[in-house]
């Protein structure tokens, strides 16, 4: 006979979705078992967020490298070991998931690893390393989602990747060839541009991260043509043929791109099947996304969905964050998810953030304050004037809508105006806080005195 454990809470899917959500529910006195079938850290840690920020710090260091004589510094002729750089990635991923493993046991759940399917609303099948039936009072699934598959030109991990199978690669193209423009695409552009590969962007919509809206996407245009990065827009690959000299990837009515390889990046497939939903009864949506109201919860009552399986952000702090949710309220605690203050991050050169509306989302209601890095000493200083920093205010109330941020270190300086915008900040509260000197946040000071119309420095309106 199969053995049977029970619990208060299940999480299917140990990414930074469920394992949050795990950590808290544990948190809460309750019993927990979170299940994984791969690796602990889920996309995120295993083959997203992390490794990837962690090749493209090789790029940032190439950045500074390439600028040293500007700083007085010679260096000698550049070489670059990508095979050292790929094991740097490799152990920063494996130290990481060490580090979350011991904190996962350290917080007193049960870890079971295999595969786990719903067989009722409330019992789960583990197979795998693990093998058992388990019963919970309360579930939350959180499978994520994984590399979209392309029938007409399937990826064979040689030569044609997925953002998954890329980061496997020990040794760099001269060209590649990469097929979607959003942002894993971009960023993957950005890290091999970087490490001297000639890279061409290959896009179906009118431009690169076109989500994103127009400034941003024609910034990061303008900054990859800088780069040498080439990009066509408006593209309809047709499929990729393997010839004695590499890859040609067929563009309906166009010339064929010769390159020696490509990465797929297309967008990425819901995990909802496989995992029993019919039988707990859970709704499905539109490609595999399950709907979940604001409370996390699917069309069964107690049984929850965080992260990119309800296909709301495909983000890691976002899936995070509904984890949390969820997980107060499976443990009778009361809480709601809010999306108007999600920042997101493009680490692209130059890197890009943004964090609630755009200006053309606010509408009429609404204008902004822009201040230029190349204005700021800070930036200055470390030679890093690229871009800008930009508020979007109401014009009645002054209330803070939205902020975006090109340059250097946007990843970090957004989380200013993230804090502003979920507290319901007023510009003056960011104008009444002293900003230290010389300091890249200092662009949020100025650029709130700018939209106040009250600018130090930067010439004030003429008229
Ligand atoms: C290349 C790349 C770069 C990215 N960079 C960023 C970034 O910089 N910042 C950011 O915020 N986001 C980034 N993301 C997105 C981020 O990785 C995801 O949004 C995040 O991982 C989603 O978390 P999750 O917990 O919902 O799912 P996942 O991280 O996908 O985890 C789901 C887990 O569930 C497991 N699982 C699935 N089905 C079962 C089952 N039936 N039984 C047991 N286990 C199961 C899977 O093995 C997996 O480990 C990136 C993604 C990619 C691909």
């Amino acid at each position: 006979m199969t053995e049977r454990q029970k619990f208060d809470i299940v999480v299917i899917g140990g990414g930074p979705g469920g394992y949050v959500a795990a950590i808290k529910g544990a948190q809460q006195k309750k019993s927990v078992c979170l299940i994984e079938e791969k690796d602990l850290g889920g996309t995120c840690l295993n083959v997203g967020c992390i490794p990837t920020k962690t090749l493209l710090a090789n790029a940032e260091v190439m950045h500074k490298v390439k600028m040293a004589s500007e700083f007085g510094i010679n260096v000698g002729p550049i070489s670059i070991d990508y095979a050292k750089m790929k094991n740097r990635k490799d152990g920063v991923v494996s130290k990481i998931r060490k580090s979350l493993e011991g904190l996962l046991l350290s917080n007193g759940m049960k870890i079971l690893k295999g595969h786990a399917e719903f067989i009722s609303p409330n019992e789960i099948k583990v197979r795998g390393q693990d093998n058992l039936i388990v019963e919970a009072d309360k579930v939350i699934i959180a499978t994520g989602s994984a590399p979209l598959d392309i029938p007409a030109f399937p990826c064979d991990h040689k030569k044609v990747f997925n953002s998954s199978s890329i980061l496997e690669l020990t040794e760099l193209p001269k060209t590649l060839a990469i097929i979607g423009g959003g942002y894993i695409g971009c960023e993957f552009a950005s890290l091999f541009a970087a490490l001297g590969v000639t890279v061409i962007i290959l896009e179906a919509l009118p431009s690169i991260v076109a989500f994103q809206g127009k400034v941003i996407a024609d910034t990061l245009t303008k900054a990859f043509v800088k780069q040498g990065i080439q990009i066509q827009t408006g593209v309809f690959v047709e499929g990729i043929d393997d010839t004695d000299s590499g890859l040609s990837i067929r563009l309906k009515g166009k010339l064929s791109v010769n390159c020696d390889m490509a990465l797929v990046s297309v967008g990425r497939k819901i995990c909802s099947d496989n995992v029993g939903l019919e039988k707990a009864g859970v709704k499905v949506g539109e490609k595999g996304m399950i709907p979940v109201n604001d409370k996390m919860e699917t069309s069964v009552p107690g049984i929850y969905a965080i992260g990119d399986v309800t296909g709301k952000f495909l983000l890691a702090h976002v899936a995070s964050h509904q984890g949390i949710v969820a997980a107060v309220n499976a443990t009778g605690g009361d809480a709601t998810m809010h999306y108007e203050a999600v920042p997101a991050v493009i680490f692209t050169t130059p890197e890009i953030a943004t964090v609630g509306l755009t200006l053309e989302q606010a509408g009429d209601r609404a204008k902004v304050g822009k201040f230029p890095f190349a204005a700021l000493g800070k930036s200055t200083a470390a030679m890093e004037t690229e871009g800008f920093a930009e508020i979007v205010i109401d014009k009645k109330t002054k209330a803070i809508l939205g902020a975006s941020v090109i340059g250097h270190d946007a990843a970090s300086l957004i989380s200013e105006m993230a804090l502003a915008i979920a507290n319901e900040l007023t510009l003056d509260c960011v104008t009444e806080t002293i900003h230290a000197h010389p300091t890249l946040p200092e662009s949020w000071l100025e650029a709130a005195l700018i939209a106040n119309d009250t600018p130090v420095h930067f010439p004030p309106k003429r008229g």
